[in-house]
């Protein structure tokens, strides 16, 4: 007995792309053909992919085939694959919502910059199945899943709601049939011959199943990366990227080569030009790099993650290999030498261009930067020996230059006097630019990095040096390279006073001393040398949720007014009280300034409205 059909809502969201698709965006319509061709790829990819494990779901004499069908007279344009096929369940879940997390954001970005007047949008971006219904009326989806026996008919008029019934007698795939809108005098007829070649040969010439219409094969089939590099024209290169990873911006950079010798390959990889949503991993999972893995013509991973280093997850493409076995699981594509000698050789190719794109294209490369500096970095901290090469493509901000500068520039820039490369880390570059510890560094003329990567607390441990000089922290107690006993007499003269704030102060303070690196505020906090840094204790508590004081050195200026008033202050026991209040406003001011909770926000705020108070011209 065959069950009633049924008749479901479509997902709010889908129903607004519909409304967007077919009241706006009419001006592109004929990439709905690219997108179609593009979902039957992929059910063939499926399939191929599920027959490597269960043969029979793919009988060896079959050809995986595209085919499109142009009933002039009808008004219907059918593209048929014999390819993995829809479940009733993979029907709901696929024609019924949208799961792209980009596709929610293209619709936000359609609404606020309004589709009309921005047609290059949808040209940029994949909408998917339903596009089919700027030129449809009606669409049906005939189709049935790989290993299973029932078919299904999916069908809707994009009217809010779509029906699916059971239908007996089909066969392995999917059916699409569009019943075309009524021609008027300039629009386009999708039935004829010649526009369906025209669109094929432009939008999906490098897919790899033969896309027919009657007896022709319209596409060359020839995968993009086995053509010569100086014919394959940047759009060629825009749409093999978009159908890979279905990325709607054009990739920043190519790189297109062929290993000859003992291992051969031709590898096409592509740098994106913007940062994609799951870069550093959704949920727990580990982030992993991408590349499509072939194998005499064979898609044997549609995303390896042997071929480039984690670090290097951002690149996207395709390599195919001769030597490798067709059948291979995770296990011996990681531990085979050919893999990994591949991997090196991606690895070197991959900051070969970097660098070049740095010298030859440097706004260009500022932009990679921008996106995936922070993942470069990584490379650094992990040990896989590229740190020399990646560091000299590593880009900082710093207190005296207005845009991005690489290390080589720093170090030239470095007075004679200057032994040491300076940097200081925290959560942005405006609170850096202010913050007291550069004082005494812009006395000397010495330029200090901003590091506001959370890597970049990884980054100086993996790099203790550049070009011959140290990297050290201005947070470091001898980052000036003062000599230990530099104003130890001046320090013996208030050592029973010190001792005592030191202690009032509590865990966060072990020690306070009078110091010299200081010109315009009165005090600050340094680490002995090695001692952690306190843009790193602020990513721990946040991290772990809990604190991990560790206790620093208040250096305070003497020649401040502020503390030349503190040094006058009765140290004694009658007058401590006043002392102390007036050490923990100094403290609390001092933690501010660098960006630092204050331990106590509501004694200080006490402290404060008191001496407003008493400072008031009412008192
Ligand atoms: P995307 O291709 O980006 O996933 P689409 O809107 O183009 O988005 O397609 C939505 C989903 O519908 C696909 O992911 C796939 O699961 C399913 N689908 C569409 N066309 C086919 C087809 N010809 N064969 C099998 N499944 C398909
Ligand atoms: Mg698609």
């Amino acid at each position: 007995m065959t069950a009633a059909p049924e008749t479901k809502p479509f997902q709010a969201e889908v129903q607004e792309l519909l409304d967007l698709m077919i009241h706006s965006l009419y001006t592109h319509e004929e990439i709905f053909v690219r997108e179609l061709v593009s979902n039957a790829s992929d059910a063939l990819d499926k399939l191929r992919h599920a027959a490597l494990t269960d043969a029979t779901l793919l009988p060896e004499d079959e050809e995986l085939c595209i085919t499109l069908e142009a009933d002039e007279e009808g008004r219907t344009l059918t593209i048929v694959d014999n390819g993995i096929g829809m479940s009733h369940e993979d029907l709901v879940s696929s024609l019924g919502t949208i799961a792209r997390s980009g596709t929610k954001n293209f619709l936000k970005e359609l609404k606020e910059k309004g589709g009309e007047n921005n047609p290059e949008l949808i040209g940029q971006f994949g909408v998917g199945f339903y596009s089919g219904f700027m030129v449809a009326s009606k669409m049906e989806v005939e189709t049935m899943k790989a290993g299973e026996s029932q078919g299904w008919r999916w069908s809707s008029e994009a009217g809010g709601s779509y029906t699916i019934e059971e239908v007996e007698g089909l066969s392995r795939g999917t059916r699409i049939v569009l019943h075309l809108k009524d021609l008027d005098e300039d629009s386009t007829d999708y039935t004829k011959d010649f526009k369906l070649r025209e669109l094929v040969t432009r939008y999906s010439d490098f897919v790899e199943y033969p896309i027919r219409l009657g007896e022709d094969t319209l596409n060359s089939m020839k995968p993009i990366w086995t053509r010569p590099k100086s014919e394959i024209s940047e759009e060629e290169h825009g749409e093999f990227y978009r159908h890979l990873t279905k990325d709607f911006m054009p990739p920043l950079e190519a790189i297109h080569f062929k290993a000859e010798g003992t291992i051969e390959y031709t590898a096409l990889l592509y740098l994106p030009s913007a940062k994609p949503m799951d870069l550093f991993g959704g949920g727990h999972q580990e982030p992993k790099s991408k590349v499509s893995l072939y194998v005499r013509r064979v898609q044997v991973s549609e995303e390896c993650e042997d071929l480039l280093p984690p670090w290097l997850r951002f690149v996207r493409g395709v390599v195919e290999a001769s030597d490798l076995p067709l059948n291979v699981s995770r296990e011996i594509l990681q531990s085979n030498p050919h893999v990994r000698a591949i991997q090196k050789r991606l690895t070197k190719k991959v900051i070969a261009t970097l660098g070049t794109l740095m010298e030859k294209e440097r706004e260009k490369y500022e932009t990679f930067w921008s996106a995936f500096g922070a993942t470069i970095k990584e490379g650094i901290c992990s040990g896989g020996n590229e740190e020399d090469r990646l560091a000299k493509l590593s880009l900082f901000h710093t207190d005296t230059q207005e845009g991005w500068t690489t290390l080589d520039a720093y170090v030239a820039r470095c007075p004679a006097d200057q032994e040491k490369i300076f940097y200081v880390s925290g959560s942005d570059r405006a609170t850096l630019a202010k913050t007291p510890h550069l004082e005494a560094f812009k006395k000397r003329g010495w330029e200090v990095l901003f590091l506001t990567d959370p890597i970049d607390e990884w980054l100086v441990d993996s790099l203790p040096e550049y070009a011959g000089k140290p990297l050290v922290s201005v947070h470091a107690g001898n980052a000036l390279g003062e000599s230990e006993d530099e104003g130890k007499t001046k320090n013996e003269q208030y050592a029973e006073a010190f001792e005592h704030l030191a202690e009032h102060l509590g865990a966060g303070v072990k020690e306070v001393r009078l110091s010299s690196r200081l010109t315009d505020s009165p005090g600050v906090l340094v680490s002995e040398s090695g001692g952690p840094r306190p843009h790193m204790e602020r990513m721990m508590r946040e991290m772990h949720g809990q604190d991990m004081p560790t206790a620093r050195i208040l250096e305070i200026n003497p020649d401040h007014p502020l503390i030349q008033r503190l040094l006058s202050m009765d140290s004694s026991e009658g007058g401590r009280a006043a002392l102390d209040d007036f050490a923990d406003l100094l403290y609390g001011q001092v933690l501010l300034a660098e960006g630092s909770p204050l331990p106590d926000p509501s004694r200080f705020s006490k402290l404060l409205s008191e001496l407003m108070v008493g400072a008031s011209p009412a008192n």
